[in-house]
């Protein structure tokens, strides 16, 4: 080893021309290492700016959870508006309307602040409750309506509401030409209700394995008839009961159907339903639990009892994923299957069949069911309305901002 660097140093020595070779070599080899190093600094650095851009997206994930968190699970002291602040009573229409629904909902806006619509505070009809949580203060035609959720049954209710009276005016005079926009509905109304029979039929049909065609069916609330024509075409015998002297009257003489003015505490029957059929219509009446126990007493044994509704837990596409596209002023409840279930089982019925669209199909128990259990679906309706309405800020609502931007 020695040997080898004393004769390097000779030859060096001997020959600078070498020696000075050997130097820039060296130096060029030196120059490339910082060259390299540089290089490695350089990839370190955009390796931390990654990191940085990576925490970043981390922190506005957390941020989102965090979000999503404090809607589904909203704290009553930081604001009363638990969903978000586009639910305030502004007076604004969240939905289209056209200028009869204009009209109208000016109309009904004057009577509510001169006091001829009056309002009541009510107590949970299914638990009896008074801790609410209010959700929305207004509906989708920007009416005063808060929308309030029970914290002890989790039952979606319109709270305070309109006094019976005022909905007795509203429905006489507004409601119709607010909810379709147009002055004479009943002709288009009444085929969407003769389809809506055949689905009933089959959903019947499917779920309990009869098909209706010997039955006495009872209809509350059943418009202008178009139900009760198509389960009359399949053998059945049907009367009906709604509120409405005009579409009783249009279905009574252009179809012939046995439709009376009334409630069910009114109607007259010379024989006991087998089936009573309430479609959109038990979302609309103020003291259901009474109402359901009369239906209860006048029905057959072994009656069964149909209940369609728009269920709070089916918003989807057909309100823009929007809960407040759902809300309106007409319906006192929103259920879900299981505040569906509730009531019913308060008011003395087993439950036999159901989804959250809702359709359900309920049977009259042998004993009334006063103290009857009740399933709590708060937390599980907070949950679904926290994501939906993250769901419609990430989506309907950024398309929203843009369209504000563009314009
Ligand atoms: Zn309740």
């Amino acid at each position: 080893m020695m040997i080898k660097k004393a004769f390097k140093y000779i030859r060096i020595m001997l020959n600078p021309v070498a020696f000075e070779k050997d130097r820039a070599k060296l130096q060029a080899s030196v120059e490339k290492k910082d060259r390299q190093i540089e290089k490695k600094d350089r990839q370190i650095e955009k390796k931390d700016r990654k990191i940085e851009v990576l925490q970043g997206e981390v922190e506005k994930k957390d941020r989102q959870i965090e979000a999503l968190l404090s809607v589904a699970k909203p704290t009553r002291s930081i604001s009363p508006y638990i969903l978000s602040e586009r639910f305030q009573a502004d007076g604004k229409p969240n939905i289209e309307l056209n200028a009869l629904q204009v009209e109208i909902k000016n109309q009904i806006d004057i009577k509510v602040k001169q006091g001829v619509y009056s309002f009541e505070k009510v107590l949970c009809c299914i638990c009896g409750g008074h801790d609410f949580e209010t959700l929305s203060e207004k509906d989708r035609y920007g009416l005063y309506a808060p929308a309030v959720i029970c914290v002890d049954c989790g039952l979606v209710q319109t709270n305070p509401r309109m006094s019976q009276e005022a909905y007795q005016q509203f429905y006489e005079i507004e409601y119709s030409k607010l909810y379709r926009g147009v002055d004479n509905p009943h002709d288009y109304h009444f085929d969407k209700l003769y389809n809506r029979g055949r689905s009933i039929y089959s959903y019947i049909a499917q779920s309990l394995g009869t098909q209706l065609n010997q039955s006495r069916i009872l209809e509350v609330g059943c418009s202008s008839g178009g139900i009760l024509q198509y389960l009359k075409e399949k053998g059945n015998q049907v009367c009906g009961c709604d509120l409405n002297p005009e579409t009783v009257g249009f279905g009574r003489d252009r179809y012939g159907l046995e439709l009376q003015v009334g409630t069910v505490y009114d109607v007259i029957l010379s024989w006991k339903p087998d089936v009573v059929i309430y479609s959109h219509t038990l979302e609309h009446i103020l003291n259901p639990l009474e109402e359901l126990e009369e239906v209860r007493s006048i029905m057959a044994e072994d009656a069964i009892l149909y209940i369609e509704l728009p269920g709070i837990k089916y918003i989807f596409k057909q309100y823009d994923f929007d809960l407040l596209s759902y809300l309106q002023n007409a319906h006192a409840y929103y259920f879900t299957l299981t505040t569906l279930k509730n009531l019913l089982r308060k008011a003395g019925f087993d439950f036999i069949h159901g989804d959250e669209f809702i359709r359900s199909i309920f049977r009259a128990a042998v004993e009334p069911q006063q103290n009857a259990r009740i399933e709590n679906d708060y937390g599980a309706v907070m949950e679904f309305l926290g994501i939906l309405e993250y769901t419609w800020q990430e989506t309907m609502g950024r398309r929203e901002e843009r369209s504000v931007f563009q314009v």
